[in-house]
């Protein structure tokens, strides 16, 4: 067992100056846990739900207003019996295939008992949940008009299973806004995406169109009020239509329908980064006006949602991979190049330990196990295996060609879509895409970037230049 890092709760100066996805969360998250639990964090500790069960798809109605809901869901039962993590809710009532249930619930689990061996049933519960708040931002907080289920709350907004192994459609109503505002959220995911995925936002929104991809994925961005809003929201989403069309062509079709796009969002002072609510993600209203934060957001679509991450030990597979697409997409469509902003602002605190920010610490981002750390507690929950991720394809590329390694990126998207996978499954198909002479090289970068703590040698040089 690994002593934790003391994080603490304070803006980091790389946030300040804005940052990649979730990087500010990383920090809200931290200053809302207990202190005391985060320095000593008890071992993880989730309900048990069969590997087996498969919840297909989850319709959800939610009331804002009256705190209650609705969720209909169609799973594959597993031992007999439908398992759903309930554990922040209150069940009023719950039908299994239209019959009324007694609720049992164990330590937040609801267990309904299936009888015979039916492929799916479908299972409706009623619930009313919490108002939370953003001290603690893991559910539906009334004072910010937003959601937010990451990495594993989705029970304090709908039963579910927190559980990346297993995917869902999501189909959404929204009821209960008050009058004047706008609920932003999708009727439809229309493709399997983690648990985590759904979200709201309500807000006083302003629809920017931006147009269509030549795969015809229409894109907008909801901005709020304020100052500069339009000339922030077109600025940070000046080349997100060419990007999210560069995802398209060069990796694969979009997962989450024909309709998508980016909606503003006030998280309070720690309005930074974004969060990859697909098909519309979420951008924090100060990084609104980036166009990194947009099209990271963006490439979520294609790594964390799109293709879920198997084990939370896979990280590097959603961030670093998500990190690299977005640089190489923009610099394809003639947007700004990202690489100094990545290695000035992040690699180089990281891996000269230089920042006390807890989020730039440096650690090993590929851990050889899977589903056994406390990933809220542990080091891999930092910037740094988005970095280090980007840096390994940004080297990879410099060996066989950005091209080729798209086109690999492309098969393993294609591939694995709807579906969870892991880092290594990407490293084994990169090695066997590439030329025989090429794989040696291939391998010192995994144990460069992927398998080493230190940094390697000249490390910022060769990860920010392309073709060395
Ligand atoms: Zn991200």
């Amino acid at each position: 067992m690994r002593v934790p890092p003391l994080r603490s709760c304070f803006l980091s100066d790389a946030a300040a100056r804005g940052a990649a996805s979730l990087l500010a969360l990383l920090n809200l998250a931290a200053c809302g846990g207990d202190e005391d639990e985060a320095r000593h964090p008890k071992p993880i500790d989730r309900p048990e739900i069969p590997a087996a069960q498969d919840i297909q798809t989850t319709d959800l109605a939610l009331d804002l207003g009256a705190l209650a809901g609705k969720a209909t869901l169609v799973v594959v039962p597993s031992a007999g019996k439908v398992t759903l993590d309930v554990s922040g809710l209150t069940v009023t009532k719950v039908t299994l295939d239209g019959h009324a249930v007694t609720p049992e619930i164990t330590s937040g689990m609801l267990q309904i008992p299936v009888p015979g061996a039916p492929d799916a049933v479908t299972v409706a519960v009623e619930y009313a949940f919490r108002a939370r708040t953003p001290a603690t931002f893991d559910g539906w907080m009334p004072s910010l008009g937003v959601s937010f289920v990451w990495p594993y709350s989705c029970s304090n907004l709908f039963p579910c299973d927190p559980s990346l192994s297993d995917g869902v459609s999501f189909t959404m109503s929204i009821a209960g806004v008050e009058d004047g505002l706008t609920a932003i959220y999708p009727t439809s995911t229309r493709g399997d995406g983690p648990a985590y995925m759904p979200a709201v936002a309500v807000g006083d929104y302003t629809e920017l169109e931006l147009g269509t991809t030549t795969a015809g994925t229409t894109l907008s961005a909801w901005y709020l009020p304020g100052r500069n809003a339009l000339e922030d929201a077109t600025k940070g989403t000046a080349h997100l239509v060419g990007a999210f069309d560069y995802f398209e062509q060069t990796y694969g079709p979009y997962h989450f329908g024909p309709v998508a796009g980016t909606v503003e969002v006030d998280w309070g002072a720690d309005s930074w980064g974004g969060m990859e609510h697909h098909p519309y993600v979420h951008v924090g209203k100060f990084d609104f006006n980036d166009e990194e934060a947009q099209v990271h957001e963006a490439g979520h679509g294609w790594f964390g949602d799109g293709v879920r991450i198997a084990c939370w030990e896979d990280f590097v597979l959603s961030e670093g991979t998500t990190t690299y697409i977005a640089a190489r997409a923009l610099e394809q469509v003639e947007g700004p190049n990202e690489w100094d902003y990545y290695v000035d602002d992040f690699l180089v605190p990281i891996c000269e330990g230089s920042s006390h920010d807890p989020t730039l610490v440096n650690t090993i981002v590929l851990p050889d196990t899977c589903g056994e750390i406390d990933f809220v507690h542990d080091d891999l929950w930092s910037i740094t295996p988005y970095m280090k991720g980007a840096c390994f394809y940004e080297e990879v590329a410099d060996v066989i060609g950005p091209d080729a390694l798209d086109q690999t990126i492309g098969e393993f998207y294609t591939t694995h879509v709807g579906q969870a996978a892991r880092m290594q499954d990407m490293i084994d198909l990169i090695e066997a895409r590439a030329e025989a002479s090429d794989r040696p090289a291939i391998q010192a970068l995994v144990s460069d970037w992927l398998l080493s703590f230190d940094c390697p040698e000249n490390y910022a040089d060769r990860c920010r230049t392309h073709g060395n």
